[in-house]
């Protein structure tokens, strides 16, 4: 499931083949992927340019242009599980599950998104509407501070769950929330307002240094992710915990352990990341 590293290798790729270019059709092969009317979208993406690209948590943002200007109206793209967005010849043969195709510059190339579990999402989104949208995240998981962290940690529930709460923090799912957990060596049913101040700064860089080393490595394919170009992420031979029940800690040995955590399934160390019991950080920061 795309997370935020694939997100981004995705907004380089945009940024590499289609910025700057003009959509000059658009065909929607199956209106179910978008939000709103689709003739809107249309009336509203043909003709323009690609003026700029904005990614916030798992949500992308093609800022639209008129005539080199933009108006802070874009296209929004949720890439959801199975979302793909390529930049690929028009001649090209169309693979099942091609939902939407936007051709570039009236030239050979178009932009394709594919889904085959339908929960990507294309929409049109006003200026207004894209405040709202990203207005309704977190702060990016890349570009968070330790206080916007540190204050948004004080609540009740498990880790795990927060990490995932796109409202808590945006960026995150299932894989990078349980690598960033095991770096850090905490239990992922540790409660967020329990974690240490040591805690809260260890688990920040984990997320830090998880992430931008997805993101070096073009993300995980774990079922159906591929960048712009169709090429799959090499972040998958890094996963340390992500689906490796009972294999060996790369730590220590131990067997990694697989549980539920807020209905998701979670992995990790139970020698390393053990669950502590401390007072709630707000009573004792220490
Ligand atoms: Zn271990």
């Amino acid at each position: 499931m795309p997370e935020l590293p694939e997100v981004e290798t995705v907004l380089r790729g945009l940024e590499q083949r289609a910025l700057g270019c003009r959509i000059t059709g658009v065909e929607i092969l199956n209106a179910g992927v978008i939000t709103g009317q689709p003739a809107h979208l249309r009336e509203h993406l043909i003709g323009r340019g690609i003026a700029a690209l904005r990614r916030k948590g798992k949500a992308l943002a093609v800022y639209l242009a008129t005539n080199g200007a933009t108006q802070g109206d874009c296209l929004l793209i949720r890439l959801g599980m199975t979302g793909q967005v390529v930049v690929i010849r028009r001649d090209a043969p169309l693979l099942p599950h091609t939902h939407v195709r936007m051709v570039l510059n009236d030239g050979p190339n178009e932009i394709r998104f594919r889904d085959s579990r339908r929960f990507g999402r294309l929409r049109y989104c006003t200026r207004e509407d894209l405040e709202k949208v990203f207005g309704s995240l977190g702060p990016d998981a890349l570009d968070v501070t330790e206080k916007e962290f540190r204050d948004a940690l004080r609540r009740r529930g498990a880790i795990k769950g927060w990490l995932l709460n796109q409202r808590m923090l945006a960026g995150l799912g299932n894989i990078y929330a349980d690598e960033s957990l095991f770096e850090a060596r905490i239990h992922p049913q540790t409660q967020a307002d329990r974690v240490s101040e040591r805690g809260a700064r260890a688990l920040l860089r984990a997320v830090r240094r998880v992430l931008r080393q997805a993101v070096a490595l073009q993300g995980t394919s774990f079922r159906d992710y591929i960048d712009i170009e169709g090429r799959p992420g090499n972040f998958l031979p890094k996963l340390r915990v992500y689906q490796k029940t009972g294999k060996p800690c790369p730590r220590c040995k131990a067997p990694i352990r697989r549980i539920t955590v807020c209905g998701r399934s979670s992995h990790f160390c139970p020698r390393c990341q053990r669950r502590t019991r401390r007072p709630r950080a707000n009573t004792n920061s220490r």
